[in-house]
């Protein structure tokens, strides 16, 4: 019995381990990089499953529990903004039982006296801090881990919306001049949709949803940037020491009069019936707005009561998130047909009976792979379950099984590619993906130039995927390097439909100042299976130029933090494979950059100068002797002990006693993810 309970723990113990690991790499994922991988409800479960262990056995609670903070970290590229009041999460619910529990939990909390709370829509969007002193604004930042985040003033100042001086407001006769406000900025639908079809003509990849899209946005280095893109913002709370506010609905109203945006569908709800009423209304309404909303917000209004629930956690005690389910509709499978990527990699796609989902008619959705298929098991001729969820992106989540004829046969997935050469597909052990390897697959073909010209990579303006097929078409581009030869065949290209002397002339300029483009956006342009953005920043700076990559060993490559034994393995097949060696020499005869320049070297080795690291416990991604040398090629200092002096311990699994000595020492600590955030730059 004792054993049964001891094996228990150990499984107790285990499991929760595992779900902090993934929700902290899904957390990096979607509050970092902006490009998560499940769904917001897959996400929660996960939350909740650790969240039930730890109240069930409190001895297993980690003091960096993402159950007892906020997800995201500061990016540290930003100067860092202290928040005076945490930024908190708001605890989600998917049932209406959950709010019933809710109000319950409220009402026992108040122990009776009388309460109203506020409904609000729940914008889909980025949580910002702005800060005013004197009636000015003065500093704005984003939530990161609740307790500090990112300094983006620059970036804020450029939403048309925010007052940069207010209409002052008095309140029992005091004028409210020094104060704080928070607020969710968003992307209209319309404009979000303009973004998104802008790039797909370009062949770009496209923001999953207008979260990430705001998200993205308010990092980008560049305020220009910022201002080109058409940010709103909806401002939600108010706090001020000038003077004590009594309810969160009279903050609104303030919050109006000072000239700030605030939502106009705010209601006061005295009794559960009617947060339902709000509920429904605008499950059914929400396609009807203008922009996107995940659900409904419940606040308890009076500000004094609020104070009596007070938080747990990461999250107010007086309000919670209703969050809608994701849109679905069910349609006819008429048939899979299939995509053939850059690399090779073969994606199916469903091709659906037309059906009104979410504000838009889908058609076509993606079905990712075959491991998807099987294990969904949907068969051409199924009535499918197509979903809209958090991604406006659709997918197929299942099939009717009532619907299933009895003729229907299980889908087997071509063992040959659909481009004219038909050559074998095959799939690479350990991978989900079969890929076509002709070299002269005209598809692969089109999308490696595509992917090259697009804006993330080489930004040559009027390469969009249109042009490129059409070249590609006429063979005057069978590989990226022929780009570069273009200027040789103007007068055929002025031979060309739809192209005029000022479109070539245009179009070549572009290809010539695009060999300009830094040296890690070449690396990411030429296609290297697994590299994407963010690994060929890291390659680049860690091997300086291409002659140190393409002859660095498998342990040279895995010795830098997050090339994993995968990527290194892809990156050895591209420099060793003669055709893509042959495309290499031609862009650097062409006088792309192949290294990086001066000023990229100096600031490199200067990232962290001035910064002591300690590291601690086992890293997942990389041996601690790696991650102490990318702290030193950044110019930073690695120490074997902890003082006040330090700047940050980093922590991995299993940590030692320097965690403990950090923790009393209060120095920064850092976990795997935000680590790399850092080394990231
Ligand atoms: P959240 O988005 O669920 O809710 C809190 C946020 O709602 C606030 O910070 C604010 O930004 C926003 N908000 C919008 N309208 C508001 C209003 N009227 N009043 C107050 N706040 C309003 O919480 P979060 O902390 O931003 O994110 C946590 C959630 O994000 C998770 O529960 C999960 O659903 C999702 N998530 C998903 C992944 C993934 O990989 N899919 C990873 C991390 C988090």
């Amino acid at each position: 019995m004792a054993q049964d309970s001891l094996l228990q723990s150990q499984l107790n113990e285990k499991r929760a381990t595992e779900l902090r690991e993934q929700i902290s790499k899904h957390d990096y994922l979607y509050y970092n990089k902006a490009e998560p991988i499940v769904s917001d409800r897959e996400y929660d479960l996960l939350l909740e499953e650790l969240n039930t262990i730890e109240k069930q056995h409190p001895e297993l609670i980690t003091p960096d529990s993402p159950t007892h903070r906020v997800g995201g970290t500061p990016l540290k590229v930003f100067p860092t903004v202290h928040h005076k009041i945490q930024m908190l999460s708001l605890s989600n619910t998917y049932t209406r039982q959950e709010i019933q529990d809710f109000i319950r939990r409220v009402e026992e909390g108040l122990e009776g006296e009388k309460y109203s709370v506020v409904t609000e829509l729940k914008y889909d969007g980025v949580a910002i801090s702005l800060r005013y002193h004197e009636g000015i604004f003065t500093i704005g930042a984003t939530r990161g881990d609740g307790v500090t985040g990112d300094d983006i003033t620059h970036n804020i100042r450029t939403i048309r919306s925010i007052p940069l001086k207010i209409n002052p407001v008095s309140v029992n006769g005091k004028q409210i001049m020094n104060f704080e406000v928070r607020g969710e900025v968003f992307i209209l639908k319309d404009d979000f949709l303009s973004i998104n079809t802008e790039r797909e003509e370009r062949g770009e990849k496209l923001y999953a949803n207008p979260r990430n899209l705001a998200a993205g946005t308010l990092k980008q280095l560049d305020s220009r940037e910022v201002a080109k893109r058409p940010l709103s913002i909806v401002c939600y709370y108010l706090y001020s020491e000038d003077i004590k506010l009594t309810s969160h609905s009279e903050n609104l109203l303030i919050l109006k009069q000072m000239g700030f945006p605030v939502s106009p569908v705010v209601e006061e709800c005295l009794s559960i019936d009617e947060i339902f009423e709000y509920i429904n209304k605008w499950e059914l309404q929400r396609e009807s707005l203008p922009f996107f909303i995940d659900g409904i917000v419940l606040k308890v209004n009076s500000m004094r009561q609020q104070d009596i629930l007070g938080t747990i956690a990461r999250s107010p005690k007086w309000a919670i998130a209703y969050k809608y389910e994701s849109a679905k509709a069910q349609t006819l499978l008429n048939g899979i047909s299939f995509q053939v990527g850059r690399t090779g990699v073969v994606t199916p796609v469903a091709e659906l009976n037309p059906v009104f989902l979410a504000g838009s008619t889908v058609s076509r959705a993606t079905l990712h792979n075959n491991d998807y298929i099987a294990n969904l098991d949907v068969r051409v001729g199924d009535t499918v379950i197509v979903e809209k969820g958090g991604d406006v992106i659709p997918k197929v989540s299942g099939y009717v099984p009532e619907l299933r004829t009895e003729h229907s046969i299980p889908f087997v997935f071509p063992t040959t590619c659909p481009c004219p050469h038909q050559s074998e597909l095959h799939r690479p052990p350990g991978e989900a993906n079969y890929y076509c390897n002709h070299a002269e697959c005209p598809w692969q073909i089109r999308r490696k130039i595509s992917h090259f010209a697009s804006r993330d990579a080489m930004d040559i303006e009027g390469l969009g995927e249109k042009v490129v097929e059409q070249l590609v078409d006429i063979r005057l581009l069978t590989t990226v390097a022929d780009i570069y030869d273009l200027h040789h065949h103007r007068d055929q290209l002025l031979q060309l439909d739809r192209w005029g002397v000022r479109s070539v002339d245009n179009l070549l300029s572009a290809i010539e100042q695009s060999k300009q483009k830094p040296f890690s956006r070449v690396l990411f342009s030429i296609g290297i299976r697994f590299v994407g953005e963010g690994g060929a920043k890291i390659l680049a700076k860690a091997f300086m130029n291409v002659d140190a990559i393409s002859e660095a060993t498998i342990e040279d490559l895995t010795a830098v933090p997050e090339i994993g034994g995968r990527i290194a393995a892809s990156i050895i097949d591209f420099f060793h494979d003669e055709s893509e060696m042959t495309i290499v020499s031609r862009l650097r005869e062409a006088g792309l950059q192949f290294e990086l320049n001066e000023s990229e070297r100096a600031g490199i080795s200067k990232a962290l100068e001035g910064k002591t690291f300690v590291i601690t416990g086992e890293l997942e991604t990389m041996s601690r002797k790696s991650a102490g040398d990318a702290i030193e090629q950044r110019g930073g200092k690695v120490s074997g002990s902890v003082s006040k002096k330090t700047s940050y311990v980093v922590v991995g699994a299993n940590p030692g006693s320097k965690f403990d000595k950090a923790q009393e020492l209060g120095v920064t600590i850092l976990n795997e993810s935000e680590f790399m955030a850092i080394l990231e730059g």
